[in-house]
């Protein structure tokens, strides 16, 4: 059976850091919320961090390359810029006034408020 990663790319490829606290998580669900939303499709990070080709290649095709951080550490970022991806949306979630902790019981209207940012973004012409 051929190794294909089921997150082909479209026109908009969201890429949350998905880290271990809680806005690393806030970033995953919004990237699952825009999905489910029809803004973008949610991407692997971890199949670019890990350098798989073709992944990369179907990155590249996308008309816009949204980031999602729960920190100003930047994994996100760093890990698509590290692979040669151009980023053409950022968010960071503490930047946006959300502070970094370990509970994981994630507020809703954190997510929302990150949502609505995120597509404030991408209503913006690139
Ligand atoms: S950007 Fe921050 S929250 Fe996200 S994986 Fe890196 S350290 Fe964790």
């Amino acid at each position: 059976m051929a190794k294909e990663c089921l997150c082909q790319a479209n026109e908009i490829v969201v890429f949350p850091c998905s880290g271990g606290s809680n806005c690393g998580q806030i970033a995953n669900q919004v990237a699952v919320d825009l999905t489910e939303d029809g803004v973008g499709t949610i991407f692997c990070l971890a199949g670019i961090g890990a350098h798989i080709p073709g992944m990369i290649e179907s990155a590249k095709s996308a008309k816009r390359i949204v980031a999602i951080d729960g920190c100003s550490v930047e994994c996100a970022k760093k890990t698509l810029e590290h692979a040669g991806l151009t980023i053409t949306d950022y968010i960071d979630i503490t930047k946006e006034g959300i502070a970094k902790t370990k509970n994981f019981k994630l507020s809703q209207q954190d997510i929302l408020f990150v949502v609505k940012r995120t597509k404030q973004e991408l209503a913006k012409e690139r």
